[in-house]
Protein backbone atom coordinates (compact mmCIF):
# COMPACT_ATOMS: atom_id res chain seq x y z
CA UNK A 1 0.00 0.00 0.00
CA UNK A 2 2.69 2.25 0.90
CA UNK A 3 4.85 1.83 -2.44
CA UNK A 4 1.25 2.74 -4.20
CA UNK A 5 0.42 5.78 -2.16
CA UNK A 6 3.93 7.28 -2.88
CA UNK A 7 3.35 6.85 -6.45
CA UNK A 8 -0.22 8.08 -6.72
CA UNK A 9 -0.90 10.70 -3.83
CA UNK A 10 -0.43 14.18 -3.39
CA UNK A 11 -0.84 14.65 1.07
CA UNK A 12 -2.42 17.55 2.80
CA UNK A 13 0.24 20.01 4.69
CA UNK A 14 3.20 17.76 3.06
CA UNK A 15 6.91 18.22 1.62
CA UNK A 16 6.97 14.84 0.01
CA UNK A 17 10.65 15.34 -0.43
CA UNK A 18 11.77 15.10 3.09
CA UNK A 19 8.10 13.70 5.08
CA UNK A 20 9.12 10.60 6.55
CA UNK A 21 6.59 7.38 5.60
CA UNK A 22 2.96 7.76 5.95
CA UNK A 23 1.26 5.19 8.07
CA UNK A 24 -1.30 3.29 6.83
CA UNK A 25 -4.83 2.64 8.88
CA UNK A 26 -6.70 -0.03 8.77
CA UNK A 27 -9.66 0.48 11.15
CA UNK A 28 -10.65 2.34 13.90
CA UNK A 29 -13.15 1.68 17.20
CA UNK A 30 -13.72 4.12 19.97
CA UNK A 31 -10.69 6.08 21.04
CA UNK A 32 -8.40 3.42 18.89
CA UNK A 33 -6.89 3.51 15.31
CA UNK A 34 -5.31 0.16 14.12
CA UNK A 35 -2.69 -0.09 11.49
CA UNK A 36 -2.20 -2.24 8.51
CA UNK A 37 0.13 -4.42 11.00
CA UNK A 38 -2.23 -4.95 13.58
CA UNK A 39 -0.71 -2.18 16.04
CA UNK A 40 -2.88 0.18 17.83
CA UNK A 41 -3.04 3.77 18.56
CA UNK A 42 -4.74 5.91 20.90
CA UNK A 43 -6.39 8.51 19.00
CA UNK A 44 -5.07 11.50 21.54
CA UNK A 45 -6.85 14.22 18.93
CA UNK A 46 -9.75 12.67 17.90
CA UNK A 47 -8.67 12.54 14.35
CA UNK A 48 -8.53 16.46 13.84
CA UNK A 49 -11.35 16.79 16.70
CA UNK A 50 -13.54 15.62 14.28
CA UNK A 51 -14.51 12.05 16.04
CA UNK A 52 -15.50 12.86 19.35
CA UNK A 53 -18.10 10.02 20.10
CA UNK A 54 -15.46 7.57 19.14
CA UNK A 55 -14.40 6.09 15.85
CA UNK A 56 -17.18 3.95 14.14
CA UNK A 57 -19.93 4.91 16.96
CA UNK A 58 -22.61 2.28 16.35
CA UNK A 59 -25.70 4.59 17.10
CA UNK A 60 -24.21 7.29 14.39
CA UNK A 61 -23.77 4.44 12.15
CA UNK A 62 -27.44 2.93 12.47
CA UNK A 63 -28.62 6.38 11.85
CA UNK A 64 -26.92 7.24 8.62
CA UNK A 65 -27.29 3.55 7.55
CA UNK A 66 -30.87 4.17 7.93
CA UNK A 67 -31.06 7.25 5.65
CA UNK A 68 -29.00 5.59 3.20
CA UNK A 69 -31.95 2.98 1.87
CA UNK A 70 -34.37 6.05 2.05
CA UNK A 71 -32.94 9.44 0.22
CA UNK A 72 -29.39 9.59 -0.26
CA UNK A 73 -28.49 13.20 -2.24
CA UNK A 74 -30.85 15.70 -3.66
CA UNK A 75 -30.46 19.30 -4.67
CA UNK A 76 -31.13 21.37 -1.75
CA UNK A 77 -32.08 24.44 -4.16
CA UNK A 78 -35.70 24.45 -4.78
CA UNK A 79 -36.01 21.26 -2.41
CA UNK A 80 -35.66 20.11 1.37
CA UNK A 81 -36.17 17.42 3.15
CA UNK A 82 -36.50 16.09 6.77
CA UNK A 83 -33.10 15.50 8.27
CA UNK A 84 -31.77 19.18 7.34
CA UNK A 85 -35.13 20.28 9.15
CA UNK A 86 -34.70 17.95 12.09
CA UNK A 87 -30.71 19.17 12.36
CA UNK A 88 -31.93 22.98 12.17
CA UNK A 89 -34.28 22.64 14.95
CA UNK A 90 -31.87 20.40 17.35
CA UNK A 91 -29.11 22.53 16.41
CA UNK A 92 -30.85 25.95 17.02
CA UNK A 93 -31.99 24.59 20.67
CA UNK A 94 -28.77 24.31 21.54
CA UNK A 95 -26.42 27.38 19.85
CA UNK A 96 -27.05 31.14 21.71
CA UNK A 97 -30.49 31.86 21.35
CA UNK A 98 -30.11 34.81 18.86
CA UNK A 99 -29.11 32.30 16.29
CA UNK A 100 -32.43 32.12 13.73
CA UNK A 101 -31.34 30.85 10.35
CA UNK A 102 -28.97 27.63 9.09
CA UNK A 103 -26.97 28.15 6.02
CA UNK A 104 -25.16 24.34 4.81
CA UNK A 105 -21.87 23.97 2.92
CA UNK A 106 -19.11 21.07 3.09
CA UNK A 107 -16.15 21.88 5.27
CA UNK A 108 -14.41 24.11 7.93
CA UNK A 109 -13.04 26.70 5.24
CA UNK A 110 -16.29 27.09 3.49
CA UNK A 111 -18.05 27.88 6.56
CA UNK A 112 -16.26 30.33 7.77
CA UNK A 113 -15.75 31.29 3.52
CA UNK A 114 -20.06 32.04 3.78
CA UNK A 115 -19.46 33.64 6.90
CA UNK A 116 -17.03 36.08 5.41
CA UNK A 117 -19.55 36.75 2.63
CA UNK A 118 -22.36 37.38 5.21
CA UNK A 119 -20.42 40.03 7.13
CA UNK A 120 -19.94 42.03 3.75
CA UNK A 121 -23.16 41.19 1.70
CA UNK A 122 -24.91 42.01 4.78
CA UNK A 123 -23.29 45.88 4.22
CA UNK A 124 -23.35 46.10 0.50
CA UNK A 125 -27.22 44.99 0.18
CA UNK A 126 -27.43 48.12 2.78
CA UNK A 127 -25.07 49.99 0.65
CA UNK A 128 -22.67 50.69 3.21
CA UNK A 129 -18.90 51.48 1.96
CA UNK A 130 -17.53 48.23 3.98
CA UNK A 131 -15.55 46.22 2.71
CA UNK A 132 -12.30 45.50 5.30
CA UNK A 133 -12.93 42.26 8.37
CA UNK A 134 -10.97 42.22 11.24
CA UNK A 135 -8.90 39.16 12.41
CA UNK A 136 -6.65 38.19 14.70
CA UNK A 137 -3.19 37.70 14.55
CA UNK A 138 -2.44 33.86 14.49
CA UNK A 139 -5.38 33.05 13.66
CA UNK A 140 -6.86 30.10 11.35
CA UNK A 141 -9.81 29.63 9.38
CA UNK A 142 -9.02 27.73 6.67
CA UNK A 143 -7.58 27.29 4.11
CA UNK A 144 -9.94 28.55 1.05
CA UNK A 145 -8.98 32.27 -0.38
CA UNK A 146 -11.31 33.83 2.33
CA UNK A 147 -11.00 32.07 5.18
CA UNK A 148 -6.61 31.83 4.27
CA UNK A 149 -7.04 35.35 4.16
CA UNK A 150 -8.55 36.05 7.53
CA UNK A 151 -5.72 33.66 8.93
CA UNK A 152 -2.80 34.83 10.05
CA UNK A 153 0.01 31.91 10.25
CA UNK A 154 2.07 32.90 7.39
CA UNK A 155 3.41 29.19 6.79
CA UNK A 156 0.72 28.45 4.43
CA UNK A 157 -0.28 32.01 3.15
CA UNK A 158 3.06 32.96 1.76
CA UNK A 159 2.40 32.46 -1.96
CA UNK A 160 -0.92 33.81 -2.78
CA UNK A 161 -0.56 36.80 -0.15
CA UNK A 162 -0.96 39.24 -3.34
CA UNK A 163 -4.74 37.79 -3.63
CA UNK A 164 -6.20 37.74 -0.17
CA UNK A 165 -9.08 40.06 0.62
CA UNK A 166 -8.91 43.10 2.98
CA UNK A 167 -8.09 42.15 6.54
CA UNK A 168 -6.93 44.00 9.45
CA UNK A 169 -5.63 42.26 12.61
CA UNK A 170 -5.30 42.11 15.82
CA UNK A 171 -3.70 40.72 18.69
CA UNK A 172 -5.54 38.50 21.00
CA UNK A 173 -6.52 39.95 24.86
CA UNK A 174 -4.59 38.86 27.66
CA UNK A 175 -5.17 40.38 31.22
CA UNK A 176 -3.40 43.75 30.20
CA UNK A 177 -3.93 44.66 26.48
CA UNK A 178 -7.69 45.07 26.79
CA UNK A 179 -8.00 49.00 26.42
CA UNK A 180 -4.99 49.16 24.15
CA UNK A 181 -6.68 46.61 21.42
CA UNK A 182 -10.20 48.57 21.87
CA UNK A 183 -8.19 51.47 20.78
CA UNK A 184 -6.52 50.12 17.79
CA UNK A 185 -9.51 48.34 16.65
CA UNK A 186 -11.13 51.92 16.61
CA UNK A 187 -8.75 53.89 15.30
CA UNK A 188 -8.87 50.79 12.51
CA UNK A 189 -12.79 51.34 12.06
CA UNK A 190 -11.99 55.05 11.72
CA UNK A 191 -9.38 54.32 9.01
CA UNK A 192 -11.68 52.28 6.58
CA UNK A 193 -14.81 50.76 8.19
CA UNK A 194 -15.07 47.48 8.97
CA UNK A 195 -17.67 45.15 7.84
CA UNK A 196 -17.11 42.40 9.91
CA UNK A 197 -14.91 40.62 13.16
CA UNK A 198 -13.91 36.54 12.66
CA UNK A 199 -12.39 35.16 15.79
CA UNK A 200 -11.96 31.29 17.61
CA UNK A 201 -13.87 32.30 20.52
CA UNK A 202 -11.12 31.35 23.56
CA UNK A 203 -8.97 29.26 21.94
CA UNK A 204 -6.83 29.58 18.34
CA UNK A 205 -6.59 25.81 17.98
CA UNK A 206 -3.74 25.93 14.51
CA UNK A 207 -1.89 28.60 16.58
CA UNK A 208 -1.29 25.95 18.93
CA UNK A 209 -4.35 25.54 21.54
CA UNK A 210 -3.85 29.11 22.63
CA UNK A 211 -6.33 30.04 25.07
CA UNK A 212 -7.17 34.34 25.55
CA UNK A 213 -9.07 36.41 27.56
CA UNK A 214 -12.90 36.24 27.48
CA UNK A 215 -13.53 39.71 29.07
CA UNK A 216 -11.01 41.25 26.24
CA UNK A 217 -12.67 39.45 23.23
CA UNK A 218 -16.07 40.72 25.23
CA UNK A 219 -14.89 44.05 25.28
CA UNK A 220 -13.96 43.49 21.46
CA UNK A 221 -17.62 42.27 20.57
CA UNK A 222 -19.05 44.96 22.07
CA UNK A 223 -17.33 47.49 20.64
CA UNK A 224 -18.37 45.59 17.10
CA UNK A 225 -22.20 45.44 17.88
CA UNK A 226 -22.23 49.49 18.60
CA UNK A 227 -20.52 49.86 14.92
CA UNK A 228 -22.70 46.99 13.53
CA UNK A 229 -19.91 44.82 12.91
CA UNK A 230 -20.85 41.41 11.89
CA UNK A 231 -19.05 39.31 14.62
CA UNK A 232 -18.48 35.90 13.58
CA UNK A 233 -17.55 33.13 16.03
CA UNK A 234 -15.24 30.52 13.95
CA UNK A 235 -16.75 27.57 16.34
CA UNK A 236 -14.90 24.84 13.91
CA UNK A 237 -12.95 23.62 16.37
CA UNK A 238 -14.30 24.97 19.45
CA UNK A 239 -17.72 23.90 18.91
CA UNK A 240 -19.85 20.76 20.51
CA UNK A 241 -18.46 20.43 24.19
CA UNK A 242 -14.24 20.70 24.06
CA UNK A 243 -14.28 24.22 26.10
CA UNK A 244 -16.41 22.96 28.85
CA UNK A 245 -19.48 24.39 27.66
CA UNK A 246 -21.38 23.17 24.51
CA UNK A 247 -20.19 26.17 22.36
CA UNK A 248 -17.30 28.41 23.76
CA UNK A 249 -19.41 31.63 22.72
CA UNK A 250 -21.50 30.68 25.81
CA UNK A 251 -18.84 31.66 27.86
CA UNK A 252 -18.93 35.44 26.12
CA UNK A 253 -21.67 37.84 26.98
CA UNK A 254 -22.19 39.32 23.52
CA UNK A 255 -23.31 36.79 21.42
CA UNK A 256 -21.86 36.59 17.89
CA UNK A 257 -24.10 37.48 14.58
CA UNK A 258 -23.05 34.31 12.78
CA UNK A 259 -21.08 31.20 13.99
CA UNK A 260 -19.19 28.51 11.86
CA UNK A 261 -19.38 24.93 12.33
CA UNK A 262 -17.84 21.44 11.05
CA UNK A 263 -15.63 19.13 12.32
CA UNK A 264 -17.31 17.62 15.11
CA UNK A 265 -20.44 18.20 13.73
CA UNK A 266 -20.82 14.91 12.22
CA UNK A 267 -19.10 13.32 14.70
CA UNK A 268 -16.29 12.37 12.30
CA UNK A 269 -18.86 9.90 10.03
CA UNK A 270 -18.83 12.26 6.82
CA UNK A 271 -17.72 15.77 5.65
CA UNK A 272 -20.57 18.78 6.33
CA UNK A 273 -20.12 22.37 7.90
CA UNK A 274 -23.10 24.74 8.84
CA UNK A 275 -22.77 28.75 9.07
CA UNK A 276 -25.67 30.31 11.55
CA UNK A 277 -26.89 33.61 11.77
CA UNK A 278 -29.50 36.09 13.73
CA UNK A 279 -32.41 37.33 12.12
CA UNK A 280 -31.14 40.59 11.78
CA UNK A 281 -28.52 39.66 9.32
CA UNK A 282 -30.99 37.70 7.34
CA UNK A 283 -33.29 39.99 6.95
CA UNK A 284 -30.92 42.14 5.06
CA UNK A 285 -30.86 39.72 2.47
CA UNK A 286 -34.52 39.04 2.37
CA UNK A 287 -35.95 41.28 -0.42
CA UNK A 288 -37.83 41.34 -3.63
CA UNK A 289 -35.05 41.88 -5.08
CA UNK A 290 -33.32 38.66 -6.29
CA UNK A 291 -29.48 40.16 -6.62
CA UNK A 292 -30.08 40.98 -2.27
CA UNK A 293 -30.41 37.02 -1.69
CA UNK A 294 -26.69 34.98 -0.86
CA UNK A 295 -25.64 33.33 -3.89
CA UNK A 296 -23.60 30.48 -2.68
CA UNK A 297 -24.12 27.13 -2.96
CA UNK A 298 -21.86 23.55 -3.05
CA UNK A 299 -23.07 20.38 -5.03
CA UNK A 300 -23.52 18.40 -1.84
CA UNK A 301 -25.28 21.23 0.43
CA UNK A 302 -27.36 19.56 3.30
CA UNK A 303 -26.41 16.24 2.24
CA UNK A 304 -29.23 13.83 4.03
CA UNK A 305 -26.37 11.09 5.47
CA UNK A 306 -23.96 14.03 6.74
CA UNK A 307 -27.34 15.41 8.34
CA UNK A 308 -28.22 12.25 9.98
CA UNK A 309 -24.71 11.89 11.21
CA UNK A 310 -25.11 15.19 12.99
CA UNK A 311 -28.29 14.88 14.34
CA UNK A 312 -27.03 11.65 16.21
CA UNK A 313 -23.88 13.76 17.23
CA UNK A 314 -26.34 16.33 18.70
CA UNK A 315 -28.06 13.85 20.59
CA UNK A 316 -24.91 11.98 22.35
CA UNK A 317 -23.37 15.39 22.74
CA UNK A 318 -26.48 16.34 25.24
CA UNK A 319 -26.58 12.77 26.76
CA UNK A 320 -25.93 12.20 30.27
CA UNK A 321 -23.50 9.83 29.51
CA UNK A 322 -21.00 12.40 27.28
CA UNK A 323 -21.92 14.82 29.75
CA UNK A 324 -20.03 13.21 32.51
CA UNK A 325 -17.41 11.56 30.55
CA UNK A 326 -16.16 15.23 29.45
CA UNK A 327 -16.36 16.18 33.05
CA UNK A 328 -14.10 13.33 33.63
CA UNK A 329 -11.65 13.69 31.46
CA UNK A 330 -11.14 17.40 32.43
CA UNK A 331 -10.93 16.44 35.95
CA UNK A 332 -7.84 13.88 34.78
CA UNK A 333 -6.27 16.91 32.93
CA UNK A 334 -6.23 19.25 35.62
CA UNK A 335 -4.39 16.39 38.12
CA UNK A 336 -1.94 16.08 35.34
CA UNK A 337 -1.57 19.75 35.34
CA UNK A 338 -0.52 19.51 38.87
CA UNK A 339 1.40 16.94 38.61
CA UNK A 340 3.51 18.56 35.88
CA UNK A 341 3.54 21.85 38.19
CA UNK A 342 7.59 21.94 39.02
CA UNK A 343 8.75 20.39 35.93
CA UNK A 344 11.62 22.73 34.19
CA UNK A 345 11.40 21.60 30.81
CA UNK A 346 7.72 23.08 30.21
CA UNK A 347 5.83 26.40 30.35
CA UNK A 348 2.49 27.44 30.10
CA UNK A 349 0.22 24.09 30.76
CA UNK A 350 -3.23 25.20 30.29
CA UNK A 351 -6.64 23.09 30.05
CA UNK A 352 -9.88 24.26 29.05
CA UNK A 353 -12.90 21.78 28.75
CA UNK A 354 -11.17 18.35 27.29
CA UNK A 355 -8.89 20.70 25.60
CA UNK A 356 -5.10 20.33 27.79
CA UNK A 357 -1.71 22.09 26.56
CA UNK A 358 1.87 22.54 26.91
CA UNK A 359 4.87 23.78 25.75
CA UNK A 360 8.18 22.57 25.95
CA UNK A 361 10.56 25.30 26.60
CA UNK A 362 13.22 24.03 23.90
CA UNK A 363 12.69 26.12 20.66
CA UNK A 364 10.98 23.92 17.72
CA UNK A 365 10.00 24.73 13.51
CA UNK A 366 6.31 24.03 13.35
CA UNK A 367 6.95 20.79 11.29
CA UNK A 368 10.52 20.70 11.95
CA UNK A 369 12.75 17.59 12.32
CA UNK A 370 12.55 18.02 16.33
CA UNK A 371 9.37 18.00 16.61
CA UNK A 372 9.03 14.94 13.81
CA UNK A 373 11.42 13.30 16.55
CA UNK A 374 8.21 13.99 19.03
CA UNK A 375 5.75 12.55 16.99
CA UNK A 376 7.76 9.19 16.65
CA UNK A 377 8.17 9.06 19.94
CA UNK A 378 4.34 9.08 20.76
CA UNK A 379 3.82 6.40 17.49
CA UNK A 380 6.42 4.23 19.19
CA UNK A 381 4.53 4.46 22.50
CA UNK A 382 0.83 3.60 20.63
CA UNK A 383 -0.04 7.36 20.94
CA UNK A 384 -1.35 9.76 17.81
CA UNK A 385 -0.30 13.18 18.94
CA UNK A 386 0.34 15.80 16.66
CA UNK A 387 2.65 18.63 18.37
CA UNK A 388 2.46 21.84 16.62
CA UNK A 389 5.93 23.05 17.04
CA UNK A 390 6.98 22.89 20.76
CA UNK A 391 3.20 22.47 21.94
CA UNK A 392 2.19 19.27 22.20
CA UNK A 393 -1.77 19.19 23.09
CA UNK A 394 -4.51 16.28 23.90
CA UNK A 395 -7.97 17.24 22.52
CA UNK A 396 -9.25 13.35 22.82
CA UNK A 397 -13.06 11.80 22.00
CA UNK A 398 -15.27 11.76 24.87
CA UNK A 399 -15.04 7.94 24.62
CA UNK A 400 -11.41 7.55 26.15
CA UNK A 401 -11.01 5.86 29.08
CA UNK A 402 -9.33 6.72 31.72
CA UNK A 403 -6.10 3.67 31.48
CA UNK A 404 -5.75 5.02 28.11
CA UNK A 405 -5.59 8.79 29.29
CA UNK A 406 -3.08 7.65 31.47
CA UNK A 407 -1.03 6.04 28.48
CA UNK A 408 -0.57 9.53 26.46
CA UNK A 409 0.24 11.65 30.24
CA UNK A 410 2.72 9.25 30.55
CA UNK A 411 4.10 9.08 26.69
CA UNK A 412 4.44 12.92 27.72
CA UNK A 413 5.91 12.64 30.83
CA UNK A 414 8.90 10.46 29.30
CA UNK A 415 10.17 13.12 26.73
CA UNK A 416 10.27 15.80 29.87
C1 LIG B 1 -10.05 23.18 10.95
C2 LIG B 1 -10.51 24.57 11.07
C3 LIG B 1 -11.00 25.27 9.96
C4 LIG B 1 -11.00 24.69 8.58
O1 LIG B 1 -11.79 23.55 8.46
P1 LIG B 1 -11.57 22.55 7.24
O2 LIG B 1 -12.67 21.56 7.40
O3 LIG B 1 -10.22 21.95 7.44
O4 LIG B 1 -11.66 23.33 6.00
C5 LIG B 1 -11.46 26.55 10.16
N1 LIG B 1 -11.44 27.11 11.37
C6 LIG B 1 -10.98 26.47 12.47
C7 LIG B 1 -10.99 27.16 13.78
C8 LIG B 1 -10.49 25.17 12.35
O5 LIG B 1 -10.01 24.54 13.42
Amino acid sequence: MKELDKKNIWHPLTQHKTHPEVLPIASAKEALLYDTNGNSYIDGIASWYTCMYGHCNPYIINKVYAQMQVLDQIVFSGFTHSPAVELSEKLLAILPTNQKKVFFSDNGSTATEVGIKMALQYHFNQKNNRHTILAFEEAFHGDTFGAMSASGLSIYNGPFEKHFIDIVRIPVPNSKNGAEILKKVTELHKNKPLAGFIYEPLVQGAAGMKMYNAEGLNLILQFCKQKDIICIADEVMTGFGKTGTLFASEQIAIPPDVICLSKALTAGMLPMAITTCSQQLFDAFYSNDMSKGLFHAHTYTANPLACKAAIAGIELLTSEEFIENRKRIHKAHINFRDRLKNKSTISNIRVMGVIFALELTKKMDRYGSSRDKLFLHFKNKGVFLRPLGNTIYILPPYVITNAQLEQIYEAIWEIL
